[in-house]
């Protein structure tokens, strides 16, 4: 291996992330920009690779590592290892993709007891010195050595007790030198203490190479997809010290609030101490507004650096820094996690202050975060008593079964609910927090492991709860016992914890939330329809900003209580006659649908799908009535009517109905059907007309065409039909007539249908069962799972599109369409139109809309957003 090892900060770049690591890459942005960040260096992720590989350094890694070295020894004026004016450093584990907390860090390594005395005499600062120094021994134990923390925490404690103090600020520096004589015994004892402080570095740098395969990295790189291969870099930089008095120290900072996006000052930090105090949460640090009364002047230079770095990276910023005597250092900026709320908001935010485009806006709200945001929260109006209450570090409610075991939570968090509860966590829970519907924290502020991994889960977290006491197989609050099982709920957007479960809500949406819809609609080259039946569907539609309707479905005008009994009598008719005194019945009341409908949608277009299913789901089950005929005539009762109602059952029954009498077979054999809806649907149409003054053309679509003839047939008759009751009301108007495409035939011979359709819509829930041979109700009960789980199908082809097989046929079909009626109207309404995949492919195959339940709506818009963004810049 004869590559360049090792880059001096001032070398690297932002975009040198895959061999840099993202940490090594951001030290050495900002240092190129000019912000204040210690001097180092970073030892790239390919000599992670060659150690993984081989065990051992590739050879001459350790000179450049001194050579670079040498280079920080005369920009700090210090010597690594010098009795009197010693350079320390810290060593830095930094993957290309950000792992917080996963690897390994160890600070003030160069210090043994020669050197901590020279830090001691040149900084005046014994105290310092000697608590660096205990710091070191027990991070280098820890981390290089793999002493358990334990056993450090518990010398230490020892000797909080005997000096009756509680913090460790409050040791004085002759108990700090206990300190430090226990945690050599404890190295010493094993053999294990270094005092070169080249072996320490050599040591320390081996040991970070090491934790990219520790068990917590490598279920973090699971969980996260994250492939093994890729490595981490190493930092070495020198060290500044948030430890040395009351004007300096150290803290965590998000340029903007990842809780909500706000922008406003955000994070914590501790005064005299160093970077890790603030994560391990051993004293409750102090939020970052108090730091205005207490540094003013760093408080002004933070605000200062957020908007550089901003500017710079053009996303909100996750920030490390550390105040020494006054003067700020930063130490580590990364793209800051966020919940879905706050990513919205910022992104609209970011785009209305010029800092991203507005199409960038749009590309960075995945489905995913809408769809969170979809998600519930606790009913402002439900009256509950919290039992307690922490910080509200991750928004959104969740309730469930207590777990306090990690392993339990993560082995049965896929069955059921549970809210993992602990003192706090740390990277080894990560498996059970990705299986808990939400996380209850006893300490920790809003940067704990639990909050941070929590939001970027998007899930509900209250961490710091403190009244909260854990004994055993419960937890106490004044007094009140939760057992392990009970059921709580939390909510992380308040902090309140509550006793059993609590009524949630559906979110509204937010200004952001219809902001970022409308910049998709202004860009997207594909419109979004939705699949409304009913007056309310339509309401519900137009709110979610669907431009029409793509189906709407008559069954259930057939369906409703009062109407059944005279679609029965419709269906039971012997004669044409008694059939049309029926469905003169339904007339007014399917009219009264339609007029609802298009008043809803303010002359928008709807297309309205005529009778589909087969008649024999609105007649009552065949079994029961068997049963019934049975017991009435064991009392004597007169069953006639209900035999003869089994009879049309009987008559009726097939044996595969989704392939059987329905669709437009049935309007052919019974035409007075869609002959009264059709007249219900122009009638409609008029009387709005006239009520309203809303100019509606209606889209009369025939379901299951699979021969031209059918279409011919119907459209005949029909126009016929329409022709009469326009002549009628002396009116005139203009409609559309097409045709569902969900059945190959239909697919392959679309030239000839689209001689008699103006529009074609894709039915691809029928297409996909008819092209697969799938029975869905079979294939989804029987064997499809297993094919999924098997890679036998890379998806279900029922929730996204098969676009190599379904999606051939669709694109034959329009290209087949489109040679006959060149300005054809194409759309899909299968469950599929609402599916971000397949939006992308029929944006690419050219239809005109794209259509899905009304609260897919959003998605579908954002989608459709993408999918025209994406491909133009492709
Ligand atoms: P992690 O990835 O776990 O955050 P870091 O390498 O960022 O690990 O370091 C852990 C803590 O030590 C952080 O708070 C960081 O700010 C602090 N730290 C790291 N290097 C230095 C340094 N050179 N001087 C002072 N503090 C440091
Ligand atoms: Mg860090
Ligand atoms: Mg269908």
């Amino acid at each position: 291996m004869d590559k360049k090892f090792v880059y001096m900060f001032e070398e690297g770049r932002a975009e040198m992330k895959a061999l840099l690591g993202g940490k090594g890459a951001n030290l050495a942005e900002m240092t190129q920009i000019g912000l204040l960040v210690p001097p180092g260096f970073t030892i790239t992720t390919e000599v992670c690779r060659y150690y993984t590989e081989h065990g051992e350094f590739p050879s001459g890694l350790m000179d450049d590592v001194r050579a670079a070295l040498a280079k920080v020894e005369e920009k700090m004026r210090k010597q690594f290892g010098d009795a009197k004016n010693p350079l320390l450093v810290s060593v830095r584990s930094g993957a290309p993709i950000s792992m917080p907390g996963m690897m390994d860090t160890v600070l003030n390594l160069g210090l043994n007891d020669t050197t901590v005395e020279g830090l001691a005499a040149i900084t005046g600062n014994r105290r310092f010195a000697i608590d660096s120094y205990r710091r070191f021994l027990q991070m280098f134990g820890n981390v290089v050595e793999g002493i358990d923390h334990s056993v450090f925490e518990k010398a230490l404690e020892d000797v909080k007790r005997s000096r009756g103090v509680k913090f460790d600020t409050e040791l004085d520096t002759e108990a700090l030198e206990e300190v430090v004589r226990r945690f050599k015994a404890i190295l010493e004892k094993e053999g294990k203490l270094v005092m070169d402080p080249h072996e320490q570095l050599e040591m320390a740098i081996r040991a970070v190479f090491e934790s990219w395969n520790n068990p917590r990295a490598k279920v973090y790189r699971e969980i996260n997809n994250i492939s093994d291969d890729i490595g981490t870099a190493v930092n070495v930089q020198s060290m500044v010290f948030g430890n040395t008095g009351d004007d300096s120290g150290t803290g965590v900072a998000f340029t903007r609030n990842p809780s909500t996006g706000a922008k406003e000052i955000y994070g914590e930090f501790l005064v005299n101490a160093q970077g890790e105090d603030v994560v391990a949460g051993i004293r409750t640090p102090l939020p970052l507004s108090e730091m205005k009364g207490i540094m003013p002047e760093i408080f002004t230079q933070l605000q200062y650096v957020f908007n550089v770095l901003e500017r710079r990276y053009r996303d909100m910023q996750d920030i490390e820094f550390t105040i020494e005597h006054g003067t700020l250092y930063l130490l580590q900026t990364r793209t800051g996690k966020r919940t879905p709320q706050a990513a919205l908001r910022i992104a609209v935010d970011m785009a209305k202050e010029n800092i991203i485009t507005e199409k960038e806006a749009i590309m960075r709200v995945t489905p995913e975060i809408l769809e969170a945001l979809l998600h519930k929260r606790i009913d402002p109006n439900a009256e509950y008593t919290p039992l307690t209450k922490g910080l509200n570090a991750s928004p959104g409610a969740a309730s469930g079964k207590v777990v306090f075991d990690t392993d339990l939570a993560a082995e049965i968090g896929d069955r059921e609910d549970v809210i993992l509860v602990r003192p706090e966590t740390t990277p080894d829970d990560i498996h059970g927090l990705a299986k808990s519907r939400g996380v209850l924290t006893v300490r920790g502020g809003m940067t704990s492991h639990a909050a941070v991994v929590a939001r970027g889960m998007g899930k509900p977290c209250v961490s710091g709860c403190e009244d909260i006491h854990i004994e055993g197989d419960h937890f106490t609050v004044n007094g009140v016992v939760v057992k392990e099982g009970d059921v709580i709920t939390i909510d992380g957007g308040t902090g309140e914890v509550i006793v059993g479960e609590v009524p949630m809500i559906e979110p509204e949406m937010s200004d952001e939330f219809s902001e970022i819809l409308e910049w998709s609609d202004e860009v997207s080259g594909i419109g979004v329809r939705a699949n409304a039946d009913t007056p309310e569907d339509a309401r519900k539609a137009v709110e979610f900003g669907a431009q029409g309707i793509g189906l709407c479905r008559t069954e259930h005008m057939f369906m409703a209580q009062d109407r059944l009994p005279i679609v029965q009598e419709m269906i039971m008719a012997t004669t044409k006659e008694e059939r049309q005194a029926a469905l003169e019945k339904i007339l007014p009341m399917q009219k009264e649908d339609f007029i609802g409908i298009f008043r809803e949608m303010k002359g928008r277009p709807v297309t309205i799908r005529l009778l589909d299913p087969p008649l024999h789901e609105f007649l009552p089950d065949r079994e029961q009535l068997m049963i019934d005929v049975a017991v009435g005539r064991e009392k004597g009762e007169d069953v006639s009517s209900k035999e003869r109602m089994l009879r049309v059952v009987e008559s009726l029954s097939e044996l595969n109905p989704m392939l059987g009498f329905r669709g437009c077979r049935l309007g052919i054999i019974y035409p007075e059907i869609y002959e009264m809806q059709v007249r219900a649907i122009i009638e409609a149409a008029l009387h709005v007309r006239e009520t309203d003054g809303l100019e509606i053309r209606p889209e009369i679509m025939i379901p299951l065409v699979g021969h031209i003839n059918e279409l011919r047939t119907l459209k005949k008759r029909l126009e016929a039909v329409i022709s009469d009751i326009l002549k009628e009301h002396g009116a005139e108007m203009s409609y559309l007539f097409g045709t569902m495409i969900e059945i190959p035939r239909a697919a392959l011979t679309a030239d000839e249908i689209a001689t008699e359709a103006e529009f074609f819509s894709f039915g691809t829930n029928d297409l996909t069962q008819t092209t697969f041979g799938f029975s869905r109700d079979d294939a989804e009960g029987k064997f499809l799972q297993h094919y999924v789980e098997k890679g036998i199908l890379e998806q279900d082809p029922f929730q996204v599109l098969d676009q190599q097989g379904v999606g051939e046929l669709m694109k034959m079909a329009i290209e087949k369409g489109k040679k006959v009626r060149k300005d054809i109207k194409l759309g899909i309404c299968g469950e599929h139109g609402g599916e971000p995949k397949t939006i992308d492919f029929c944006y690419r195959i050219g239809l005109s809309y794209v259509s899905c339940s009304p609260f897919r709506v959003p998605i579908a818009r954002l989608a459709a957003a993408h999918a025209t963004i994406r491909n133009e810049s492709a």
